[in-house]
């Protein structure tokens, strides 16, 4: 698989039927006892990692890197490196990954969301897909993690979809991989809210114009301090170019 490194993360360069071709062979892998592991950075979590190097090796670390949004997209291009396949939306891929397991007859486990919101996930996903199997959900406010990962392995899922927000979710798969005996498992941070029908996600328009970022933050004004990474990512990418491709000491 090609790699194209934007602002220090590895992305690969596919596009979504490639993706999950991917997760196909990793989900039907015989003898595959601990699972590959999926990111799906954004610009802001890869701001976060510019300046947090101990989650930039976190998110190196796993199996597939996908970029999730047009910034990221955006930064390879002003990079001079273009991921040419364009972004794999995090909370398309975990559908299509759902969707492929109900195909397989593979399980899914739904961890993550406020209470009761991986349960309704996990209802509009039956309805949406006949014949899927949830083999078990948990909120994502739980601090018992031996007794989730217990319940997980015992749940026979085959796919483990993680959604505790970004860093959370990243941490949490890379301190547990070894433990889990699912086949794949993935960060898709508020894919949940969106399959329960929770939240929305943006209009076409704005994913056309690369500004679901901003319909995002009419909706949830709150989240203005996380989005002011988003300005300091585009900047700090123009003067990694300026700078000939060199980061700045430090991060
Ligand atoms: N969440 C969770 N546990 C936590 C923090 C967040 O389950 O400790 C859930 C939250 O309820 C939401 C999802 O993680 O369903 C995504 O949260 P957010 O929108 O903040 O993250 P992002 O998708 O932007 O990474």
């Amino acid at each position: 698989m090609e790699k194209i490194e934007v602002r220090g993360i590895n992305f690969d360069s596919l596009s979504m039927a490639e993706a999950v071709e991917c997760c196909r062979c990793w989900l039907t892998e015989p003898g595959r006892t601990n699972p590959a592991v999926i990111y799906t950075p954004n610009a802001e979590i890869v701001q976060l990692c510019v300046e947090q190097p101990e989650i930039r090796e976190l998110i190196n670390s796993a199996d597939l890197i996908v970029p999730d949004g047009s910034g990221v997209v955006l930064a390879s291009r002003i990079l001079g490196r273009p991921l040419k396949k364009g972004k794999v939306a995090g909370v398309e891929l975990s559908e299509n990954v759902i969707a492929l397991c109900a195909k397989l007859g593979l399980g899914v486990y739904i961890l993550g969301g406020k209470p009761g919101v991986a349960d309704a996930a996990a209802e509009k996903l039956k309805a949406k897909y006949p014949g899927l199997v949830i083999s078990g959900t948990h909120d994502g406010y739980f601090t018992d993690d031996a007794g989730i990962i217990a319940e997980i392995n015992r749940s026979g899922a085959a796919f483990l979809v993680v959604c505790l927000g970004a860093p959370r979710q990243e941490k949490w798969i890379a301190a547990h991989r070894h433990e889990l005996n699912v086949k794949l498992a993935g960060g898709f941070g508020g894919s949940v809210d969106i399959f329960a029908g929770t939240a929305k996600r943006a209009p076409k328009i704005f994913v056309r114009l690369g500004l679901e970022w901003f319909y995002r933050l009419c909706r949830e004004p709150r989240r203005i301090g996380r989005m002011m990474k988003l300005p300091k990512f585009v900047f700090g990418t123009i003067a990694v170019r300026m700078r000939g491709g060199r980061e700045p000491a430090g991060g």
